[in-house]
């Protein structure tokens, strides 16, 4: 059966279900499968399936320790009508692209896919494993994570869920989406800092031994809701798969034939889905990773070298505005040959040095990855262009991947179909969207997101109307040395 190792060799094989519940290894490596499995279908053989037919085939691949029961009840309870697209991502193609739009959840960015699912996944893994504590939820968030993660567990039964974001790091929309939030399980903490703080300030909490102590005596085990959990990463994968079955059914490509895929980068989740689902059986040629102008996954594709050494842009794409790409791990352990050896002792120079450099055996396999980088200026050009020459409107981080795509076509003469990742809504980000197609714009978000609907004629999602007026419930702001405190803070109540 299918189970879980420690990119760094130092934990366990796990089940699914267990490595989910623990979110992280004890080694601190992130939990990966010992072999990627194989699609079960040819995807020419089931053109025309439904998202929810495709999501099931593709966590039982990766679940065999879930019965079908088990994963029918997650993929149904997930992906239903809180999804404002009835086909749940809808492939809409302009003259370049064809844009997998994957933010129609609740909270109108792509961190739904993956985090309306995890809480079903995570209480039938806690079912399965006889698991008798309460699951508190740790998210650090550089804004779309946190909403996703607390709309996701709000008053799920057996868990409490806390969130941590930059204070000043999230937009105004972001913000006031999660500090609105409902349901006596939610916390939500501004830190003073940055993404990366907020992430290592989580890290340090999930390693710190008597904080664990003092917890379990209260009753309560810590996971994680962020993409170093491998239940947000393999749902991920599902829409890779539905996605290419969507081109042939549009006969934009024959069984078989390559896409490539365009991912607007953070963390490295979503495109490393998408390297999950090309080694799964996905004909994908080229995995094109965009940053922004926080572009250290760009060098590191080009020249083998991470270094995380550099000033912090705070850009107008701010869920993409990261040094540590924490999955980029896992890519490293698949790449390596499956070597925790050689993960660990980069990991260690990570730690100690900030940067690492790869060997010739991982360079190889970045061959397949496209990096590329597109700053705030060209960020907001390709918005304005696109909308103006074709009438769709991208959000900053979709507009990111549109980019750098545009680029590499003109750099390649690539001409092989290719899907954009459409990452969030557009109203998410209205400020700079508003701005990018010429419209004045107002100090306060919730003016310009009106302008922007005025001008556009684009719905609004459900989830972005009458924020202004939510009660505003989470107030707190602490220092990043106080994360463990507020932790405990909040699950003493
Ligand atoms: C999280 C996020 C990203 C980055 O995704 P990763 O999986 O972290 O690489 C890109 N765009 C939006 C809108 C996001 O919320």
């Amino acid at each position: 059966m299918l189970e879980y190792v420690s990119t760094r060799g130092g934990d366990e094989r796990k089940r699914g279900a267990a490595a989910i519940i623990q979110g992280i290894a004890k080694d601190r490596g992130l939990f990966v499968p010992e072999k990627l499995p194989k699609l079960p279908f040819k995807p020419e053989r089931k053109i025309g399936s439904p998202y929810q037919n495709v999501a099931f085939q593709v966590l039982k691949a990766f679940l065999p320790d879930f019965d079908d029961e088990e994963i029918a009840k997650c993929v149904g309870g997930a992906y239903d009508s809180k999804f404002e697209a009835p086909d749940i991502v809808p492939l809409v193609k302009t003259k370049k692209a064809y844009f997998l739009e994957l933010y129609h959840g609740r909270t109108a960015a792509f961190k739904d896919m993956a985090l309306a699912i995890l809480p079903y996944l995570l209480t039938i893994a806690m079912k399965k494993e006889k698991e008798g504590k309460r699951v508190a939820i740790l998210t650090a968030t550089s804004g779309d994570t946190g909403k996703a993660a607390l709309e996701g567990f709000s008053d799920v039964p057996g868990t409490e869920i806390i969130v941590f974001y930059p204070k000043n790091g999230v937009s105004q929309v972001q913000e006031r989406q999660m500090v609105t939030q409902t349901g006596k399980n939610t916390h939500v903490f501004g830190i003073r800092g940055n993404f990366d703080d907020a992430q290592s300030g989580v890290k340090k909490i999930f390693n710190d031994e008597a904080l664990a102590v003092r917890l379990s005596e209260k009753g309560y085990r810590l996971s994680s809701a962020n993409s170093i959990n491998i239940g947000r990463l393999i749902p991920q994968t599902a829409y890779y798969v539905y996605a290419y079955m969507k081109l042939l059914e549009l006969g934009a490509v024959k069984g078989g034939e390559p896409v490539n895929v365009a991912v607007p980068t953070g963390n490295f989740g979503n495109i490393l889905a998408a390297y999950y689902a090309k080694r799964m059986g996905v004909p994908v040629k080229k995995l094109i990773c965009a940053s922004n102008k926080n572009n250290v996954l760009t060098d590191f594709i080009n020249d083998g070298v991470y270094d995380a050494n550099r000033e912090f842009y705070v850009t107008n794409s701010p869920s993409m505005d990261i040094l540590v790409s924490s999955n980029l791990e896992r890519l490293l352990y698949h790449l390596s040959g499956d070597d925790p050896r050689a993960v660990s002792a980069l990991m260690r120079d990570l730690d100690s040095a900030g940067r690492y450099e790869v060997g010739a055996r991982i360079r190889d396999g970045l061959k397949d990855f496209y990096g590329g980088f597109a700053d705030v200026r060209r960020t907001n050009d390709s918005i304005g262009k696109l909308y103006e020459e074709e009438g769709y409107l991208m959000d900053t981080h979709t507009a990111v991947a549109y980019a750098v795509y545009d680029e590499y076509r003109e750099a390649s003469g690539d001409e092989t179909p290719t899907l954009v990742v459409s990452t969030a809504s557009a109203y998410k980000f209205a400020d700079s969207v508003a701005d990018a197609i010429g419209l004045d714009t107002d100090e306060d978000g919730f003016e310009n997101i009106r302008r922007l609907h005025e001008k556009t004629g684009v719905r609004v999602p459900d989830g972005l109307k009458n924020l202004e007026t939510k009660e505003i419930r989470h107030k707190e702001v602490v220092r990043v040395d106080g994360m463990a405190e507020a932790t405990l803070r909040a699950l003493k109540a």
